[in-house]
């Protein structure tokens, strides 16, 4: 499975109205296209502007309900150990200027040396409140994760507003759990941190170095996205698959932990096209896995400078890299090749992600061919496939790969989306007399 991260997008005025895939001049996708089926996909509901870790989360076949959330997601990938009964949430530094009793965001990311951003963390990276251990755990940069031990939950709001000119927001518990005592309680301790942070920072000498320099202080922690670990059924379980997951960014390490596929980073080197070679020769040669996530977030980077040109000359790299997929993979008959993407981030606008599809290739042996010529988000709608969603996305890998497992038949205990998994086989034992009635 190829995922090129953030790939779709939305009609570009720059680029005539077309998307910047749509403009890009990708041979070698458009090829596989005609050789597979093709449709779109949305890994929950269209129109839903979805986060990367939640969609392949989704498209992984996983249930929406069992999302850990990415402050868990997050540590995992970090080599955090988040256990029973913590919580983690996503934690950075912030700018903010006071009004009032509020704070407000001037700055979402702060420009900071590693020194000031290394010894402004340590200021705040003990705490503890109500029986709450609270601990700042860095990540790099102005990033971390925020630790909480003790009778906490992960069902609390976020403090970072993310954009700016907005207030720091108070944590509230979320709907459902006002009347959960560990929810009201993590949301206590974490708005009393996050006071105390603000005076502790706002007082630091690096800060009033920072202002006599005139730049904006560093005086404010925001916090999102709490989590909590969940027991989710292992991926080989589940799918009946060995997996493996090639990626460069440490989210998909904390996904692929929590979910059993096989975690292998590999590293960015600003050459989207190498880089992406790179990952699927490996995917090649890893001959112990079924199933192979290859993953690139270089799309979804390029959306993210409001670029539409930027992203098509990134899409287009990208197609340079898939003529190795195309000489090795497509028409071997021992490979489904999978190419799509997890959302859509827009190249324009205000938005961080939208809601549309993403295109979605498959080509293999038993792949019924349509006539689709091209690989974007318009053409892909004419394909056979139709609109795939989320969940539906392994089981159909799973029927193109000869294996589902036919509805209704029980094997085993749980019901198992692929046919011949583990199952317990009856033992036949000596009869003995009593066994058997008169
Ligand atoms: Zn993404």
């Amino acid at each position: 499975m190829v995922l090129l991260d953030g790939l779709g997008d939305q009609g570009q005025p720059a680029l005539g109205g077309s998307t910047p895939l749509e403009a890009a001049h990708t041979p070698h996708l458009d090829l596989l296209a005609r050789m597979g089926m093709n449709g779109l996909l949305h890994p929950h509901l269209q129109g839903m502007a979805m986060p990367s870790e939640l969609a392949h989360f989704l498209i992984f076949g996983y249930p929406y309900g069992d999302f850990p959330g990415r402050g868990y997601l997050e540590a995992l990938g970090h080599g955090i150990s988040v256990e029973e009964g913590e919580v983690a949430l996503l934690a950075r530094l912030l700018s903010v200027d006071t009004r009032g009793e509020h704070l407000i965001l001037e700055e979402d990311d702060p420009q900071v040396d590693p020194q000031t951003c290394k010894a402004l963390q340590a200021e705040i990276q003990y705490y503890s409140h109500l029986g709450v251990e609270v601990e700042f755990r860095p990540m790099g940069g102005i990033q971390g994760i925020l630790l909480l031990k003790g009778e906490v939950s992960p069902k609390v709001t976020d403090s970072n507003p993310i954009h700016s000119g907005r207030p720091i927001l108070e944590v509230l518990a979320v709907e459902g759990h006002e009347e959960d005592p560990r929810a009201v309680k993590t949301a206590r301790v974490l708005n009393a941190y996050l006071v105390w942070c603000h005076r502790k920072l706002s007082k630091h000498p690096l800060n009033r170095e920072r202002k006599r320099m005139g730049l904006p202080p560093i005086n404010a922690l925001g916090t999102q996205r709490a989590g909590a670990k969940r027991k989710l059924t292992p991926f080989q379980e589940k799918w009946g698959l060995k997996g493996m997951s090639l990626a460069s960014v440490p989210i998909y390490w904390g996904l692929a932990r929590a979910l059993g596929l096989k975690a292998v980073p590999v590293e960015d080197s600003g050459d989207p096209e190498g880089d992406l070679k790179e990952r699927l020769i490996l995917a090649h040669q890893a001959g112990d896995f079924d199933f192979i996530h290859v993953h690139t977030k270089a799309p979804d980077e390029a959306a993210h400078t409001k670029d539409p040109q930027h992203k098509k000359e990134v899409i287009e790299a990208l197609d340079r890299a898939m003529g190795f997929a195309l000489d090795t993979m497509a028409g071997d008959p021992e490979v489904l090749l999978v190419i799509t993407s997890d959302h859509s981030t827009p190249s324009s606008g205000a938005m961080i992600h939208s809601g549309e599809t993403v295109p979605l290739t498959i080509v293999g042996e038993r792949v019924r061919r349509d006539r689709v010529e091209r690989f974007n988000e318009v053409d892909c709608a004419q394909g056979a496939l139709g609109l795939v969603k989320g969940r539906e996305l392994m089981h159909l890998i799973l029927s193109f790969m000869d294996k589902a497992q036919l509805q209704g038949l029980m094997d085993s205990p749980s019901p198992r989306a692929y046919a011949k998994g583990p199952s317990k086989p009856l033992t036949i034992k000596e009869p003995r007399e009593e066994n058997y009635g008169p």
